[in-house]
């Protein structure tokens, strides 16, 4: 890579599972990466792991102000807890992380003349009733609900990415990202598919909340980490949002026995409750990503569930 093609990029929640591993493939490609976290639900070893000349990190919280001297080119901002017990424990910190902190990585974007990548969430289309869910969709959020932080906030940071644009020219792209899995998930990060490997690992009872028909499309990792840095890298007028995902859409009782198959675990289904406003189905429309970006998924449920499994294995041996 050429001097000139190498990058300065800000990765905002960089100790967490999407954005340590987008560090790792920002870090592949030549650019120089500062990963920017305050271990709210991120994990110092993922930082540790990106020791090199080119990983600079800074442990700080988004929502505080923050002069930073450095110049990036391009920023991401991933930083929010994404798991539901995990946001819904500090609700009103969560709401504040992607309004106070959007508001202050976009300031920070027009003052260095950065592109800001922002990652939203299949979420803000709430308890979907259009299926599949395409970007023109303004969604059914309950916004007093219990995950209304987490989505109303992702909801407001949006806003503010286009407002940014619209007065002040700051370049954005938005990534509305569906249900994402895979290896450097938290053992304790408390979404289905960690919680399903880890039970069936341990032999324990695996916790299907509800009658486990409700539906996720579930994208592995690698494949998300292409689609955000094909959307940073795209044409500057495709601000988005873009629907990032894996369409295969599944039941939870579904992936609840696919990883009972891929484990060879004999453990039993429990039934718990469902928690409340817990979206009925989900799955995205992906046509604009393959037009615009010609981004797809191309790793298979079956395939990332098998490599995920493999990680936690590796873990508890
Ligand atoms: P994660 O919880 O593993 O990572 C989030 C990271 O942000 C953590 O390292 C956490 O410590 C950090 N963080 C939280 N609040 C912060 C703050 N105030 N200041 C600085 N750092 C802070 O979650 P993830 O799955 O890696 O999600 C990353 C991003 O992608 C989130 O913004 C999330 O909303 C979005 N997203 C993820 C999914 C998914 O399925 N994984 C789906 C939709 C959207
Ligand atoms: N879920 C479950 N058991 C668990 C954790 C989650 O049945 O141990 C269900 C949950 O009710 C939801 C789906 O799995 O219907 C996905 O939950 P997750 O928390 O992973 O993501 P989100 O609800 O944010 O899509």
């Amino acid at each position: 890579m050429t001097i000139s093609m190498i990058k300065k990029i800000l990765v905002t929640g960089a100790a967490g599972f999407i954005g340590s591993h987008l560090c790792r493939a920002l870090l592949g490609r030549g650019h120089k990466v500062t990963g920017l976290d305050n271990f709210l639900s991120g994990n110092r070893a993922n930082i540790e792991a990106l020791a090199g000349p080119n990983f600079h990190f800074i442990e700080h919280d988004v929502v505080a102000l923050y002069n930073i001297s450095e110049i990036y080119d391009e920023i991401y901002n991933l930083a929010c807890p994404a798991s539901p017990p995990h946001y819904q424990q500090d609700p009103i910190r969560t709401m504040m992380t992607s309004v106070i902190g959007g508001f202050n990585l976009l300031e920070l974007a027009h003052r260095l003349n950065a592109r800001i990548l922002q990652a939203s969430t299949s979420e803000i289309y709430g308890d979907p009733t259009v299926h599949p869910q395409p970007e023109s969709y303004s969604g059914n959020v309950n916004c007093i609900g219990p995950r209304a932080c987490y989505d109303e906030g992702k909801r407001a940071a949006e806003t503010l990415c286009f407002d940014f644009h619209r007065t002040l020219g700051v370049s954005i792209k938005v990534a509305r990202i569906f249900n994402t899995y895979g290896p450097q998930m938290r053992e304790d990060d408390g979404r289905v598919v960690s919680n399903f490997i880890t039970q069936a690992l341990a032999g324990k009872d695996i916790t299907l909340y509800g009658d486990g028909q409700q539906t996720r499309s579930f994208c592995y990792i690698d494949d998300m980490v292409a689609g955000l840095i094909a959307l940073m890298e795209s044409d500057a007028g495709i601000t988005g949002p873009v629907n990032l995902g894996n369409p295969d859409e599944f039941t939870m009782e579904e992936l609840a026995e696919k990883i009972l198959e891929l484990t060879g675990s004999s453990s039993a289904l429990s039934c718990q409750p469902l928690p409340a406003d817990d979206p009925k189905q989900r799955q995205p429309d992906i046509t604009l990503a393959r037009q615009v970006l010609g981004w797809e998924p191309k790793v298979s449920l079956d395939k990332g569930l098998a490599k995920t499994i493999a990680y936690f294995k590796a873990q508890s041996a």
